[in-house]
């Protein structure tokens, strides 16, 4: 496997490689824009959408700021119902937990539906280590574990392969016949899976919601694989961050329409299985239900007053699918599981703020992830705390050169804007001077030092031909 740790802060060297790659950037137009229109008509469709997002937000609020209280009540729930639940405050002891009831299940095969947090927690390198072998059943999972790599997107783990991609991975790795059409692509993944459910005796699952009310499990999916993980296998185990928490059954319908439409653009995902404890006499199910949850961060994260609201995320990947960083930048650049807005966001909390303090800097602070979170997450308002938090706590080293560049170009600016005289005579020189290197109403390169760092790795766009004093008195003196 590729990708152990964290490489958060080598995102300007991925981002440079992932920006020459043409067709990387396709697989990424694409899919994001296929899943942003689809997101913008499903929600057009709900009246009081803006609403419903309010309810979503005041729930997570509800939940995050009681966790204590909410987190006995889920325990109290599922141990009532038969379940069994462990507690883990690291990945080391969340992937011990799970290689432990897989030993005591016998099994030398896990099957896995899709799980960001067992991705966050390397469980399947600590699964391998124990000479238990993983099977990621879900389509895109099981195409980033066929390729050795991480997921791309937290819905769509394989957003970086196109379907052609997919097709000669196959034929290398389970030696396929080459074929474009996405559905034979399924059901050649869909064969090689089949056996292993029947197979293995331990079934490994996420948890898109635990309600604290009842004790239940909720699992939402498009593909039915999850279904069988849970349901299969002798023994399920669910791997839940601790934020994943719902108060009451009650709730639930505001998250599940706001998830599949936020996420995908559907109005609900085909399939929703709700899982209270384990089966019961004379039902079909497993025998066993473990519940691992997992802090892993997210308590330090609660520790502060401000960052506490990056725990309302219900991964729906909107705030990925709209924002101009990650679509041209990809998945992989941000060096961890989690990417875009959100990955930028929880990385340095979860992780550490050192081993991630360039992630904070990677967005332009354009509130588009705000406009789309369901659950009205200030994104870009947490960045800007996360960004003072970097500065002062862990700061990233910049050459003397560049320091003083930053600190010189802010102190003309602030003074400039204390004295209009300045600022206008200012930009009438920017103006004179962009003459010589604009075309169309862009600058491709900047000759001088420190702008042509900039112009490096994007265009500028060159200053309006008036500015808007200008435009403004030629209207008024109409
Ligand atoms: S931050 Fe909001 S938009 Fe982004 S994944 Fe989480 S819930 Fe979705």
């Amino acid at each position: 496997m590729s990708g152990h740790g964290v490489s958060s802060n080598e995102i300007h060297q991925k981002a440079e490689r992932a920006l020459q790659d043409a067709h990387l950037q396709e697989a990424y137009r694409s899919s994001t824009l296929r899943l942003y229109t689809h997101r913008l008509a499903a929600v057009e469709e709900v009246p009081g959408f803006q609403a419903l997002r309010q309810r979503g937000h005041e729930l997570k609020h509800e939940v995050i700021e009681n966790l204590d209280f909410y987190l006995a009540q889920f325990a109290d729930s599922v141990e009532r119902r038969g379940g069994k639940i462990h507690w883990a405050v690291t990945a080391e002891e969340a992937c011990a937990i799970v290689k432990q009831i897989a030993e005591k299940a016998g099994a030398r095969e896990v099957v896995k539906a899709k799980t960001m947090v067992s991705e966050e927690i390397e469980l399947n390198q600590a699964l391998e280590a124990a000479g238990i072998q993983p099977f990621e059943t879900d389509l895109g999972e099981f195409i980033v574990q066929l390729s050795g790599d991480r997921p791309a997107h937290i819905v769509a783990p394989a957003m970086h392969l196109t379907r052609h991609d997919v097709s000669d991975l196959f034929t290398r790795k389970i030696h396929s016949e080459p074929t474009d059409v996405p559905e034979k692509l399924t059901a050649i993944a869909r064969k090689a899976l089949r056996e292993k459910f029947s197979r293995a005796p331990v079934g490994l699952s996420g948890a898109n919601y635990a309600v604290a009310e009842t004790g239940t499990i909720v699992l939402i999916e498009n593909e039915g694989n999850i279904r069988f993980c849970t349901t299969a296998p002798r023994v399920h185990i669910a791997l839940v961050g601790i934020e994943k928490l719902i108060p009451r059954f009650a709730d639930l319908g505001v998250f599940l329409r706001l998830l599949g439409r936020s996420g995908t653009g559907q109005k609900m995902t085909v399939y929703t299985s709700l899982l209270t404890g384990p089966s019961r006499p004379g039902e079909d199910g497993p025998e066993e239900l473990h519940v691992v949850l997992v802090d892993n961060g997210r308590i330090a994260t609660l520790a502060d007053k401000k960052m506490r609201e990056a725990l309302y995320c219900i991964r729906c990947g909107a705030c990925l699918n709209t924002c101009p960083v990650y679509r041209k930048i990809g998945g992989h650049s941000y060096g961890w599981v989690y990417s875009g807005p959100i990955g930028a966001l929880v990385t340095p909390q979860f992780t550490g703020l050192a081993n991630a303090n360039a992630l904070p800097f990677a967005s332009s602070l354009c509130g588009a992830c705000r406009e789309v979170c369901p659950v009205k997450i200030n994104i870009p308002d947490l960045l800007l705390h996360l960004r003072a938090e970097s500065q002062e706590k862990a700061p990233i080293p910049q050459p003397k050169q560049a320091r003083i560049a930053e600190r010189t170009s802010m102190r003309l600016w602030a003074w400039a804007m204390r004295r209009p005289w300045a600022y206008t005579m200012a930009s009438s020189l920017a103006r004179f001077g962009q003459r010589f290197i604009a075309r169309k109403g862009w600058i491709r390169e900047v000759p001088a030092y420190p702008a042509s760092q900039w112009t490096a790795g994007r265009d500028l766009p060159a200053l309006a031909p008036k500015s808007f004093r200008e435009r403004w008195k030629e209207i008024s003196d109409k």
